[in-house]
């Protein structure tokens, strides 16, 4: 169990430094996971469905990735504001990138802080952020490692989390952008990333 209060504080002040809008810490059982979630990932089916590792149907199944948070404390959620234009335009993938990049090392510094069992999770598929190049995700290839161990991580909407309860959780506002959104009527969105924190006596 994370008893440390400093160490959490500490996370939190890494991911604002890093260039988040606003990070928060929340208990890791207030994470809503719900099958109908990941399930959006394959109908109507997301263009990188099955492409990676990360992704959907290669991930933890929505069942055991909600068990499998009895074993966290903690989860440090994270969210980058963008202008909707920039979410659907090209440079979307600039900001995942960066969500991946950021919840990697929040997980590197969280298990260096002795928060051992800790795991960061992401915005969006891997396979087109830093794969696009290779024809497949080389995991799935031929079983060898991840050409980007220190900064690909799952993708939060494949393991089935409900992301406007979690963000009603927060307290952050929430708009929706969807190729139809018109950005004159959603000026603002965002993209979120969470590191699950678990591990830490003191
Ligand atoms: S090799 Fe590429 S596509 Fe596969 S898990 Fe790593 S970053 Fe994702």
């Amino acid at each position: 169990m994370v008893k440390d209060n400093n160490t959490l504080q500490y996370l939190v002040r890494k991911a604002i430094e890093l260039g988040v809008s606003d990070a928060k810490i929340i208990p890791a059982k207030a994470v809503c996971v719900e099958e109908r979630f990941a399930r959006m990932c394959e109908s109507p089916q997301c263009s990188n469905y099955g492409l990676s590792i990360n992704c959907p149907p290669h991930v933890m199944k929505t069942d055991e990735f909600k068990k499998s948070l009895s074993q966290y404390d903690y989860a440090l959620v994270f969210k980058i504001d963008a202008p909707t234009d920039m979410l659907l335009s090209e440079d979307r993938r600039v900001i995942a990138r960066l969500v991946h990049e950021i919840s990697a090392t929040i997980e590197k510094l969280a298990i260096e802080a002795g928060c051992v069992n800790s795991k960061g999770l992401a915005a969006g598929s891997c396979k087109r952020i830093f794969c696009e190049e290779y024809v497949k995700c080389k995991v799935l290839e031929d079983g060898s490692q991840c050409l980007f161990p220190d900064l690909a991580r799952p993708s939060m909407s494949g393991l089935g989390i409900n992301f406007n309860e979690l963000t009603k959780t927060l307290g952050w506002q929430f708009n929706k952008i969807t190729g139809e959104t018109n950005p004159d009527d959603v000026p603002m969105g965002m993209l979120a990333g969470m590191v699950l924190i678990g591990g830490r006596e003191v």
